[in-house]
């Protein structure tokens, strides 16, 4: 039976996990074809199953004394390159498939980074929105009451993504070292004080525009005086514009779930300086923007990808960029494509990003800024140890342009174009793959 014949009847149910394979499978399998060694070992197979889940309660108190009943995941891809690493999610839509999708999709980005980190994935389905911090803190407190059994240092260092920022993390951090009575770095993006990495807060939004400046390179352009479009103002969309600013870059739009601002004159520092305060103290929403900035527009309920732009920079979750708003993108005469977010673009976007010739970058190469630093937060607690501002933010871009020599290794066209999605997808799986034939059939 064909391999995506059988991945896909093993998992029923489970859209978005399927879709990140058959995305990767498209460029896999002929790789494999080639390379019949793979095929033998099954490693693709293998790859798309992971070594393990694990689902648990997660009951807490809210602040009216009403027992509230969460559930918590974490998936365990693939230690074979490292300890299982990525982030963990609290949002509403988290499901088995989309935390499958996800450490699916870290496996590979933590292998294109060079770092020795394998793969993972976890979450909740609870919502830290509209919850007081004492529920936040009660809520992490008891994930991590089942989760610290299951991670350590040396085995699995999870981190944060939607929904879990700094605050999360320190209720995470305290309760596992309460429980373990010992001072490890089991978690990355940790507080600088206490065991953190510098850049790792700035990391994946950085790291996105680091990126797009390395294709710059190759063909000669800057981003002095390009037009942004950005979705998203949490931690990635608010440190890309940042990024993207410095670089006299125009960002003119950002959004949240409930719709998007478009800023025709430019967000600037100052500008980006309220919506963080706006979104990481008040926890409010960006259509207060228009309220300090009224030269602004706020569009409800939309996505910001119909405003001319030169790039396009998605930021805020999965599938949030359809066929329809590709074309729409590509009519107005973006050209340039950069995932911030995990698998924002739809596959028909993609298609059509690729079949227009569109600089696309998927978010396993465009993102891993975050996961870089991460694993540089990991060597300097193995260290005991805070390496300077300086030296992070060095080897961040070192690292992101490895990543780009990778992508463009694997990914160059007859013609000369470098189609990103497959140099990403081939250069991750090369390196995973090789180490799981070493070891055997585990
Ligand atoms: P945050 O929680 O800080 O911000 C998420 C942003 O996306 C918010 O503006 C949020 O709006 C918006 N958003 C979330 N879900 C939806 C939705 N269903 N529809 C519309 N908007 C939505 O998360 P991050 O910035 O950390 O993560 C954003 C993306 O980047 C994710 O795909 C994540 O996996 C990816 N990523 C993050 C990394 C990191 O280091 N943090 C590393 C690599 C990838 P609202 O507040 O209204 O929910």
């Amino acid at each position: 039976m064909n391999i995506l014949t059988t991945i896909q009847e093993r998992n029923p149910g489970e859209p978005e996990f399927l879709q990140a394979v058959h995305e990767v499978a498209e460029y896999i399998i002929p790789f494999i074809e080639q390379n019949p060694r793979y095929k033998a070992f099954k490693v693709f197979e293998r790859m798309a199953e992971p070594e393990r889940v694990i689902i648990f309660r997660v009951p807490w108190v809210d602040d009216k004394g009403e027992i509230r009943i969460n559930r918590g995941y974490r998936v365990q891809m693939s230690s074979v390159i490292g300890p299982y690493k990525g982030g963990l999610r609290f949002h509403p839509s988290v499901t088995l498939s989309v935390l499958k999708f996800l450490a699916f999709e870290q496996t590979y980005k933590n292998s294109l980074t060079g770092l020795p980190m394998g793969g993972g994935k976890g979450g909740s389905d609870f919502d830290p929105k509209g919850k007081s911090d004492a529920e936040v803190m009660r809520f992490c407190q008891s994930f991590m009451t089942e989760l610290y059994r299951h991670i350590g240092p040396d085995l699995d260092v999870p981190a944060g993504d939607i929904g879990v920022g700094k605050r999360e993390i320190g209720y995470l951090f305290g309760q596992y070292k309460r429980i373990k009575n010992e001072f490890t770095g089991v978690l990355t993006g940790k507080g600088f004080e206490w065991g953190g990495s510098r850049i790792r807060p700035e990391a994946t939004g950085y790291g996105l525009i680091y990126f797009v400046q390395e294709i710059f390179k190759t063909i000669g352009e800057t981003l002095e005086g390009k037009v942004i479009t950005i979705s998203g103002s949490g931690n990635v969309a608010q440190f890309a514009a940042e990024k993207s600013i410095q670089c006299g870059a125009k960002v003119v739009t950002m959004s949240d779930s409930d719709g998007y601002i478009y800023d025709q004159t430019g967000i600037t520092a100052e500008k980006l300086a309220f919506i963080t305060e706006l979104k990481e103290v008040k926890r409010g929403r960006i259509s207060e923007y228009v309220d300090r900035y009224p030269g602004a527009r706020f569009f409800p309920g939309e996505k910001p990808w119909g405003i001319p732009c030169d790039i396009a920079l998605p930021c805020a979750t999965q599938n949030e960029l359809d066929g329809h708003d590709a074309r729409l993108l590509i009519d107005n005469g973006c050209r340039y494509v950069a995932e911030g977010a995990n698998m924002p673009c739809t596959t028909e976007a993609v298609a059509l990003f690729n079949k227009e010739r569109i600089y696309y970058v998927p978010g396993k190469a465009a993102n891993a800024g975050g996961v870089a630093v991460s694993g540089l937060e990991m060597t300097q607690n193995s260290l005991r140890y805070a390496w300077f501002k300086e030296k992070v933010d060095d080897r961040l871009r070192i690292i992101i342009k490895g990543i780009h020599a990778t992508c463009v290794q694997y990914g160059r066209e007859e013609d000369g174009h470098i189609n990103y999605e497959k140099g990403a997808n081939i250069g991750g799986f090369v390196k995973v793959a090789d180490a799981m034939i070493d070891q055997g059939v585990v």
